[in-house]
């Protein structure tokens, strides 16, 4: 059974402050699962994960695992200016650019400055990006008044695809050779000459080759990969390579039935290949890096959203306050996001229900054909595993509005760390406009 993190008295009481729909978080569950996979690394002395932003972009979240040591992952300018402010805390010593890693792709230009002045790390995705960061820092130089030295930043990363199928034992597989992210084998080692020309001396590298593994040799088999090509690379065009970046997709059970990743078998299972692989090759100082954004954050996470209509025609539905565009993976992947039924959790699953929200889209359905207990008007549904990918993927499509954000802090009091989006927001890029001031605000109550 999967375990809910707030009682229905707590939602209760939470609902009379700020309606439904909300997505509320764990702070707890945050704070164990980021030691955990702290303690699965410690054997790297140079070990720090990068939290995906785009996973969660709520700066109360990020700055739960800045506390923790961890760094920010962000492929957007905007990503990047949040990441900048959660590190400037007041008992961070110094500011350490290091601490964000910009892994980009398809990367407007201007972008790249952003980053440099920040002394992020860059992630290139692809060979074509040396010429575009070249420019970037020329015109970043001119606006400062000074002359370029030519020199790109001392620590650079590039993103590898190597192409085909990945393939692992338990049936696991995906396709990078059809994904749009990374340098192919023979371009990464012309990277590599072309950055180290430009004055680079720290080098990273980096690949995402499947998402949500639910699997324990995902990392292990990556770092392989990963471990032979800085081998090679090292070998062949004389870098100091310090750090491999396993990114993100280690995954979280969305299903009851699915067997949780246990990140201390995996941690382990990199050690292995990284005692097997870099250590005989002179290779022991290289730092690994991780960009986990889902198993961060996704089970720390819940949409809490009430059941306000009933409608029986062919199939039975249950219509929710929410809608896709608070949590958009049902309708996008079809993905499987468990709901329970806030004081139900031990009755009896006796009925069927499509469970939808208000779009006027078929696909926003945050269950169909599902089992739950009966459901009456007023019931609190727990929609499970929001925290990654969740409210960050809203969008505002039907004019719909995207919701507030609590946290269920330690000590059991509830925060609002976000609040709920008003017309007045939706409608700001229109002000100026003479619809504008025409629009009837009052009957919106904002
Ligand atoms: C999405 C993404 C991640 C995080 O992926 P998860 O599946 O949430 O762990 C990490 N790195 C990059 C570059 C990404 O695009």
């Amino acid at each position: 059974m999967k375990k809910v993190f707030v009682t229905k008295e707590q939602i209760e009481k939470a609902a009379e402050k700020f309606p439904t729909p909300f997505h509320i978080y764990d702070e707890r569950g945050i704070r164990e699962n980021a030691k955990a996979v702290n303690e699965a690394f410690s054997w790297n002395p140079g070990y720090r994960e990068y939290f995906a932003v785009k996973a969660n972009a709520n700066p109360y979240l990020m700055d739960i695992l800045r506390q923790c040591g961890c760094g920010f992952d962000c492929s957007s300018a905007p990503e990047l200016v949040l990441s900048g402010a959660v590190l400037e805390a007041p008992e961070e010593k110094s500011p350490d650019g290091s601490r964000i890693m910009f892994s980009s792709n398809d990367t407007p230009e201007q972008e790249y400055a952003i980053a440099a002045r920040m002394g992020a790390i860059i992630n290139l995705d692809d060979i074509t990006m040396v010429a575009h960061v070249e420019n970037a820092l020329r015109k970043m130089a001119k606006e400062d008044g000074r002359e370029w030295d030519g020199r790109f930043p001392k620590t650079m990363s590039c993103r590898y695809n190597p192409g085909g199928v990945f393939a692992m034992s338990n049936d696991y597989m995906d396709n990078p050779g059809e994904a749009k992210y990374g340098m192919t084998h023979d371009q990464i080692l012309q990277a590599f000459s072309m950055l180290k020309e430009r004055g680079v001396e720290e080098f990273g590298i980096h690949a995402f080759l499947v998402s949500n593994t639910t699997s324990n040799d995902y990392y292990p088999a990556l770092a392989g990969k990963l471990f032979e090509l800085a081998v090679e690379l090292q070998d062949k065009t004389g870098v100091h390579i310090s750090f491999v970046n396993l990114s993100g997709g280690v995954g979280i059970p969305y299903r009851p039935e699915d067997k949780a990743n246990d990140i201390r078998v995996i941690g382990e299972g990199v050690r292995r290949k990284y005692e097997e692989i870099l250590v005989p090759a002179g290779m022991g100082d290289v730092s690994i890096y991780t960009e986990m954004g889902r198993f961060m954050m996704g089970p720390y996470g819940a949409l809490v959203t009430k059941a306000i209509n009933e409608k029986h025609i062919y199939k039975e539905y249950i219509g929710t306050d929410a809608c896709a565009a608070n949590l958009m993976r049902p309708a996008m992947y079809g993905a499987y996001h468990h709901i329970t039924v806030l004081g139900k959790e031990n009755a009896p699953c006796t009925h069927v229900y499509d469970v939808t929200g208000s779009l006027c889209e078929n696909n926003d359905k945050f269950a169909v054909d599902r089992k739950l207990p009966e459901i009456e008007m007023g019931d609190y549904l727990y929609i499970h595993d929001t925290g990654a990918h969740g409210f960050s993927m809203g969008y505002n499509y039907n004019a719909k509005l995207r919701s507030a954000e609590l946290l269920l802090q330690e000590d059991g009091s509830i925060k609002e760390i976000r609040r709920a989006e008003t017309a007045r927001d939706y409608f700001a890029t229109l002000d100026g406009t003479p619809y504008y001031n025409r629009l009837d605000f009052r009957s919106l109550g904002c």
